[in-house]
C-alpha cells in the first residue's frame, strides 16, 4: 500500500482534489464527509504518485515505507474504510476525479468586493483564501489578539506540531497583497459592527466558540477546579491565561468528559517534560510540568466505552505515546460492548481499549486511566477541591475519586456577538448557510455572515472549516452579485485612519511577521520551533519596532501597489 493518511489528518479535503485517481474518501461531495473522523486512502487504487502529500497542509500523508511504528495502525485504518475485495480489484469509480465545486465568481463592479473578517482562526483564514482567489477582492482581517490563527496557536496541543503546520498555509494567505491584518483590535469594543459594515460590503464573523460548556454540579468553581480548554490556553501561552492558577501538587487529576480535548490535556499532563521542551509550549507551563507531582490522570466519561467521544486517530496516537490503562470493570464493559456493536469504527476503538493494561495495578510511572459510567455528582473539598464524587451511571452507587485538580472537558460554547442575533440553546448565531438570519423576521441580516464554530457549533477538525467557509463565501458572493450589498463609504485609507484613531496599538501584517520571526528566533536558540511571547506588551513592543524599521524593498513596493489599487 503506497500512501497512508495518519493521525494529524485535518479533513480539509485538499488531498482529495489533488489525487489523480480519486482514491481518497469520503470526498467533500460524499455524505459521510462532514462527520468523518479522518479521510482514508484506498490501498488498492492508490498509484503512489505523492500528489496528496504536497496538497496536505499538515503533513499527515506518508508513504507506507516511511511510517514510524506508532503510525503503523493507520495502514489498517485506511484500508478498513473500503470494502474487502481480492487484491488488485479496484472499486468501480463513480467519476475519474472528485467533482470540484467551482469557486464563487465575483461579477465586475465599480467598487471591488471588500470584506471584513472578524477572527483569524482556521474558518477565517479558509474564508479569506476562498475570497482572495477572485481578482480584485479585498479582505481585512480583525483579531483581538496581536497574533493570528486562533485555536491553531492557542488550542492545538504543543505535542501536535504536525497539526500546527497548517499555519504555513495561513501564512501564505496572510501574505496576499489584498489581505490586510488589523490585529489587536477588538470588534464590539474599539470598532463596532456598524463601523465595519460601513467600510465593507460584508462582515463575516469567524470568531469560534470562545467559552466552555459549564458543569452545573456542587463544588465546581472552587479552587482546584477549572476547564480543560482554559488549561490548554495556559499551556499554549494565550496572554489572557498566563495567570491561571494550576495546582499540580497532588498525584491525581480528574478530567470529566472524554473528547479529544480531554485526551490532549491528559497526554500533556503525563508527558515527559524533556519531550515537551522541544515544542512551542509556554515556558511557564514547562516549568510547572517539571515540578509536577501528577502521577495519574483519570478521564471520566458518563457513558460506556462504545460511546467514547474521542476519535480513533487520537486514541491510536494516545496509546502509542502514553501508558493508558482501564480498571477491570471497564475492561468488562469493553468486552460487553464489543459483543454488541456492529459498526467498524466503534469496533476498532473497542479493540484498542481491550488491549490496555490493568488500572487496578499500582501506579509505577505517569499514566492515563480511562474510566466509564461515571456521572459527576459533586466536587468534594472544603476550601479547595480534593476529589470528585460520581454516581455510577444508571445506579444509586456513589464513587469517590481523590484529586487535587478537577477539570471539565465537556465541550466549547459560542458567545453572543454584539449587535447580532444569538441562539442561546445552540450557542450559535442563527444562519442559513452562513447568512445571518434575524429570528424575529426570518430575514437575513444585510451584509452579515458567519463561518466556523459560531455558525455550526463546536465540532469537527481544523479542515472541516474549509468547506464550511466555502459555503459562506458562496452565499456572500451571490448576494454581492445580486446587488444586495452596500458599497463602502470610504476607501482602504479611511478605514485604516478610523482603526488607528480607535486603537493606536493596531498590529498589521508586518508587525505580526516581526513577532513571528522573533519567536522563531528565540526558539531556535533552544532547539524549539518557537518560544512564544505570552505578554501582550512584549508582542506590541516587537511589532512597534518593526514599524519603525524601514520596510524591505519588496514590502515597500507592495504597500505602494496597495495604496494605488
Ligand atoms: P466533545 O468531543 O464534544 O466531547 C465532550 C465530552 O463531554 C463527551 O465525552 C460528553 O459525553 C461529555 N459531556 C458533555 N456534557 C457532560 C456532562 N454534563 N457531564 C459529563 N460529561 C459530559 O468535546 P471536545 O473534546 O471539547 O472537542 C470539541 C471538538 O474539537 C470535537 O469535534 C473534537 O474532535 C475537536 N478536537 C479535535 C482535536 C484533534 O483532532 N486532535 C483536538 C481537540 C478537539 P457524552 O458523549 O456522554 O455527551
Amino acid at each position: 500500500m503506497p500512501h497512508v493518511i495518519t493521525q494529524s489528518c485535518c479533513n480539509d479535503g485538499s488531498c482529495v482534489f489533488a489525487c489523480p485517481v480519486n482514491c481518497i474518501h469520503p470526498s467533500p461531495d460524499e455524505p459521510g464527509f462532514a462527520t468523518s473522523e479522518m479521510l482514508y486512502i484506498d490501498p488498492v487504487a492508490c498509484v503512489d504518485c505523492g500528489a496528496c502529500v504536497s496538497a496536505c497542509p499538515v503533513g499527515a500523508i506518508v508513504p507506507d515505507s516511511r511510517l514510524d511504528s506508532a503510525q503503523l495502525p493507520f495502514v489498517e485504518i485506511n484500508a478498513s474504510f473500503y470494502p474487502e475485495r481480492p487484491a488488485g480489484v479496484k472499486l468501480p469509480p463513480t467519476s475519474k476525479l472528485a467533482p470540484v465545486i467551482p469557486a464563487a465568481q465575483v461579477r465586475a463592479h465599480p467598487h471591488p468586493l471588500t470584506v471584513a473578517i472578524v477572527g483569524s482562526g482556521p474558518a477565517a483564514m479558509y474564508a479569506a483564501d476562498e475570497l482572495l482567489i477572485q481578482h480584485g477582492v479585498r479582505v481585512n482581517v480583525f483579531e483581538k489578539l496581536p497574533t493570528p490563527y486562533g485555536l491553531v496557536r492557542a488550542g492545538v496541543a504543543p505535542d501536535h506540531q504536525h497539526t500546527k503546520k497548517v499555519t504555513q498555509l495561513f501564512d501564505r494567505v496572510a501574505g496576499h497583497p489584498r489581505l490586510r491584518f488589523y490585529l489587536n483590535v477588538e470588534v464590539g469594543k474599539q470598532v463596532s459592527h456598524a463601523d465595519l459594515l460601513a467600510h465593507h460590503h460584508a462582515v463575516l464573523y469567524a470568531v469560534g466558540a470562545p467559552d466552555d460548556r459549564r458543569l452545573e454540579v456542587e463544588g465546581m468553581g472552587m479552587p482546584g477546579t477549572g476547564t480543560a480548554t482554559e488549561l490548554v490556553a495556559w499551556i499554549n501561552g494565550h496572554p489572557d491565561y498566563t495567570q491561571l492558577p494550576v495546582d499540580l501538587s497532588h498525584e491525581r487529576v480528574v478530567i470529566v468528559g472524554n473528547g479529544n480535548v480531554a485526551l490532549d490535556v491528559a497526554r500533556v499532563l503525563t508527558a515527559d517534560p524533556d519531550d515537551l521542551a522541544h515544542t512551542d509550549i509556554a515556558d511557564h507551563a514547562l516549568e510547572a510540568f517539571r515540578e509536577s507531582a501528577v502521577r495519574e490522570v483519570v478521564i471520566a466519561a458518563r457513558r460506556g466505552p462504545a460511546h467514547s467521544a474521542f476519535t480513533l486517530p487520537e486514541l491510536v496516537g494516545l496509546t502509542g505515546t502514553a501508558e493508558v490503562v482501564l480498571d477491570p470493570e471497564d475492561h468488562d464493559r469493553v468486552r460487553r460492548d464489543l459483543a454488541a456493536v456492529s459498526d467498524s469504527l466503534t469496533k476498532s476503538k473497542l479493540e484498542i481499549l481491550s488491549t490496555l493494561g490493568d488500572g487496578s495495578a499500582p501506579v509505577t510511572r505517569r499514566r492515563i486511566r480511562l474510566a466509564y459510567a461515571l456521572t459527576p455528582h459533586r466536587v468534594l473539598g472544603d476550601r479547595r477541591a480534593d476529589g470528585v464524587e460520581f454516581q455510577v451511571t444508571g445506579t444509586d452507587e456513589l464513587r469517590r475519586l481523590d484529586a487535587g485538580l478537577v477539570l471539565t472537558s465537556i465541550g466549547y460554547r459560542g458567545r453572543a456577538i454584539r449587535d447580532l442575533p444569538f441562539d442561546e440553546s445552540g450557542a450559535v448565531v442563527p444562519n442559513d448557510g452562513g447568512r445571518v438570519v434575524d429570528p424575529g423576521t426570518g430575514q437575513s441580516v444585510t451584509g452579515t455572515y458567519v463561518a466556523g464554530w459560531i455558525k455550526r457549533g463546536p465540532t469537527g477538525f481544523i479542515g472541516t472549516n474549509k468547506s464550511c467557509s466555502f459555503e459562506t463565501v458562496q452565499a456572500l458572493v451571490s448576494d454581492f452579485n445580486a446587488g444586495k450589498l452596500t458599497d463602502p463609504v470610504a476607501g482602504p485609507a479611511g478605514l485604516a485612519e478610523l482603526v488607528a484613531a480607535r486603537q493606536p496599538d493596531v498590529v498589521d501584517s508586518a508587525g505580526w511577521r516581526a513577532i513571528d520571526a522573533a519567536e522563531v528566533e528565540r526558539g531556535g536558540r533552544d532547539g524549539r520551533p518557537r518560544k512564544k511571547f505570552t505578554d501582550t506588551a512584549d508582542m506590541l513592543a516587537v511589532a512597534a519596532a518593526a514599524e519603525q524599521a524601514p520596510p524591505p524593498k519588496r514590502r515597500r513596493l507592495l504597500a505602494r501597489l496597495r495604496d494605488l489599487a
